[in-house]
């Protein structure tokens, strides 16, 4: 039988929810490329219910203990002697969500000998050392596609945002004021702008068909090109090179993985090269930024605003310093991990469970390390 340990972010302050602001979420199908929603054989939560704290522990405990397993929640991850190492010594899996990386560094999974298999309740395994994980023979999941469009509706609300002004006028109505001046004096209307996002892939594509009505020129970049017909359709200009696409943008939206290629691009010389007064929100991965680069940018003037929801560590300590940078529009971690994208990933970590302990092949579209090896998603997007 299995010990899985499960990192979730811890309930909120007010405690578990006992009543919904809905009663219901939409039910989908497939995904916009066809791809099937998660295929469990059963589920033991009601979706749209908090499935992503501790309380809510994705749903797992009554499956997993039916079948002798036993599970450990715990929000507990970061600080030495934390309830997650010392839980891990006879830990077989671990599973944790992106939002509240369970960071399953090279040192901690060389304290982990009998760990077989870890899963990311979301998308972006960055917080495994995959290097690690390749050595010592361990799989590494996680759910692709689950919250690809719930961030995609976020970085469109968060560039609306920033162009807008959303965020300080409706600070003007809290205190109380009537201050149109003060709210209009930075806002913009988004209609006409050059807007790119960098990289193309699931959330990058979703981003340019939602921002397509609004009557902006749309622009991107991509290691590998988009088919005729996708350009064609949303009058996408390609762009072989970041340097070519933020020289003509208003606004980039991020959407590209972190990877060593990635780390830091946007730093002093980049920025340095966009137009002055553009926008950037990254929704990808806080380390695509060089941190304190952004805070010199929006203290300038040469960015207008910076938004985003990722963050480096996790949870950012109270003194990161864009927490207080002019004209951000930040959100914790939170884009993809809805209550509608929490059923979908809460159901997908199900049907990965399931195929694991009977035996059976997890999807090849949810692989990212199997085998010693970078597997299925996991060998296109990422290197070892
Ligand atoms: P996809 O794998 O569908 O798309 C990623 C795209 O990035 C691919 O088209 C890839 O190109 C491209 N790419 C890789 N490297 C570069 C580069 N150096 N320059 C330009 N493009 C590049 O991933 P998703 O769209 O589903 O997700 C993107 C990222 O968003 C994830 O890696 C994750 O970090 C983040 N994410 C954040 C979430 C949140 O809650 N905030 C939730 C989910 C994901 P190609 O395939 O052609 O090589």
């Amino acid at each position: 039988m299995a010990k899985v340990i499960c990192v979730l972010y811890p309930d909120p302050v007010t405690g578990y929810p006992t009543s919904y602001a809905r009663d219901e979420i939409p039910s989908l199908s497939r995904y916009p490329d066809g791809q099937t929603l998660p295929t469990p054989e059963g589920i033991d939560f009601k979706p749209g219910t908090l499935l992503g704290s501790v309380s809510g522990e994705l749903g797992l405990r009554a499956y997993l203990e039916r079948a002798g397993h036993t599970l450990v929640v715990t929000s507990d991850k970061d600080s030495p002697g934390c309830a997650f190492e010392n839980e891990l010594p006879d830990a077989d899996v671990v599973i944790s969500q992106p939002f509240w990386p369970a960071y399953l560094t090279a040192e901690r999974i060389a304290r982990a000998p009998k760990l077989k298999l870890a899963v990311t309740a979301g998308i972006g395994s960055d917080h495994v050392d995959l290097r690690a994980a390749i050595d010592r023979g361990i799989t590494v999941a996680e759910v692709t596609y689950c919250n690809s469009i719930s961030v995609a509706e976020h970085a469109v609300m968060q560039i609306l945002a920033l162009v807008r002004n959303y965020l300080p006028s409706y600070g003007w109505v809290v205190k109380g004021g009537w201050n149109i001046a003060d709210c209009v004096e930075r806002a913009y209307d988004l209609e006409g702008m050059n807007v790119g996002t960098v990289a193309a892939g699931r959330i990058g594509v979703a981003v340019l068909k939602r921002l397509k009505p609004f009557d902006v020129k749309l622009h991107y970049t991509d290691k590998h090109r988009l088919p005729d017909a996708v350009e064609k359709e949303l009058g996408l200009t390609y762009h072989p090179s970041v340097e070519s696409l933020v020289r003509v943008c208003d606004v980039i939206s991020i959407h590209c993985p972190l990877h060593p290629e990635t780390e830091h691009l946007f730093n002093d010389d980049l920025l340095g090269k966009m137009k002055r007064g553009s926008y950037i929100v990254n929704t990808a991965r806080a380390k695509i930024c060089d941190r304190d680069a952004i805070v010199r940018a929006l203290e300038s003037g040469q960015l207008a605003g910076y938004a985003g929801d990722v963050w480096f560590p996790q949870p950012a300590p109270p003194d990161h310093p864009w927490r207080t940078m002019p004209h951000h529009g930040m959100t914790p971690h939170v884009s993809g991990t809805s209550l509608s994208a929490q059923a979908r990933y809460a159901a997908g970590v199900r049907e990965i469970l399931e195929c694991w302990f009977a035996g059976r092949p997890i999807r090849k579209e949810y692989l990212i390390v199997e085998g010693g090896k970078l597997a299925g998603v996991g060998a296109h997007s990422y290197t070892a």
